[in-house]
């Protein structure tokens, strides 16, 4: 949870003026400023890092029938994107160093249908294969998407994440490096996909006032629930007040894979600006999680688990801090609460988080369900 007492004050002026929320200047200016601290030629705000990767799917042109190689350990919502499109995810495995997709799976499972590789950096690190699979998919022509949903300002050589592969994702929903409560966006470097992300962007809808009414609100509750321990009184006011206000991030019918009547939205102004006011303090973000990520090094070497890795000439952000452990110790992470303090976390307790089921022929992402727990990294 980013989200601090300045971004509280802007959410209640901007309650107070609803008169200006149909102005997409800050709009603009957000995707400029994004796009510039990421080093991208273009960004596009949207309402949802899933709604972001629907806008490549777009631009990318995918047609029903192709196929798109997808980690089988991601979120319920990545896949969906595509099944929303009728392409088909095809769930490839991963390696346990970094989570990521895992260069011999991915080849194992190209066909001649074969469109594109997705890639992810989750918990921030930065994918062990990230190269070979730049190089796997030139060499084949297929389009290289990069979900960066966990990993917004992570660099590989100095470059941040993103912009080696053809189009990229993140999101700014409220457990993500940055938070605008619900958003993402899109970059890339090659000016016809943003051409075309541009004109999905158009023709997307707008959020409806209630929403991001609702939304404002909910800055105010993940505000006051953080601070619950220091303001009880206006923590309890606030969750009385709004607390039923408070939005999911996955509705019922995502975990059935049908798509919610609300989805697609572009970002309104509003959120732009809180997501510029985030935006100036996520490398502030990031440096606290790496520093708190030195502290799991040492706990991981005390008790004897495999460090995460961060491979050669990257700067991982460290969403969270993965752990492999015993699996009766992942059904039970009460004990890490206790001995070390914090509240851990079970991403991902299924193959499509957090829709039920599995996915097959995936057996590390098998040990990754089972074993891998993660350690909060901004406290
Ligand atoms: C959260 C997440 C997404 C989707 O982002 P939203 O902003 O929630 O739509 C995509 N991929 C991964 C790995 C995520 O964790």
């Amino acid at each position: 949870m980013t989200l601090g007492e300045d971004d509280l004050h802007l959410a209640l002026r901007l309650l107070r003026q609803r008169g200006s929320w149909e102005d997409d200047g800050p709009v603009t200016q957000y995707e400029a400023q994004f796009a510039e601290w990421n080093g991208s030629a273009h960004a596009f705000a949207f309402m949802g890092g899933r709604v972001a990767l629907s806008a490549c799917i777009h631009a990318l042109d995918l047609k029903p029938g192709d196929e798109v190689i997808v980690p089988g350990y991601t979120c319920i919502v990545v896949a969906n994107a595509f099944r929303f499109a009728n392409v088909r995810p095809v769930f490839a495995d991963i390696e346990l160093q970094t989570y990521g997709p895992d260069i011999d799976s991915v080849r194992s499972r190209l066909t001649s249908r074969t469109r594109a590789i997705l890639i992810h950096h989750l918990y921030g690190l930065v994918c062990r294969d990230y190269v070979k699979l730049v190089e796997l998919a030139r060499g084949r022509g297929l389009w290289l998407i990069e979900d960066c949903a966990h990993a917004t300002g992570a660099l590989f050589d100095g470059v941040p994440v993103g912009n080696l592969g053809d189009i990229a994702f993140y999101s700014s929903e409220r457990s993500k490096v940055f938070s605008t409560v619900i958003g993402g966006l899109v970059t890339t470097n090659d000016v016809h996909l943003a051409r075309k992300v541009a004109r999905y962007k158009e023709e997307a809808p707008r959020p409806p006032g209630r929403l991001i009414e609702k939304i404002l609100r909910n800055v105010q509750l993940d505000y006051f629930r953080r601070k619950g321990s220091e303001m009880p009184w206006r923590s309890r006011w606030a969750r009385l007040a709004h607390g039923a206000e408070r939005l999911q991030s996955t509705s019922r019918e995502e975990l059935r894979s049908e798509k919610p009547s609300h989805y697609g939205m572009k970002m309104p102004g509003p959120m732009a600006l809180l997501g510029m006011n985030q935006l100036a303090k996520v490398s502030r973000f990031n440096e606290t999680r790496r520093h708190t990520a030195r502290r799991w090094d040492a706990w991981c070497d005390y008790r004897g688990y495999a460090r995460p890795v961060v491979i050669p000439d990257s700067t991982p952000v460290f969403l969270r801090y993965p752990v492999l452990v015993e699996p009766e110790r992942k059904a039970n992470p009460g004990w890490l609460r206790k001995e070390l303090g914090v509240e851990p976390g079970v991403w991902f307790r299924t193959h499509l988080h957090p829709a039920p089921g599995t996915v097959e022929g995936c057996p590390r992402a098998d040990k990754a369900v089972a074993g891998c727990v993660n350690l909060p990294c901004l406290l």
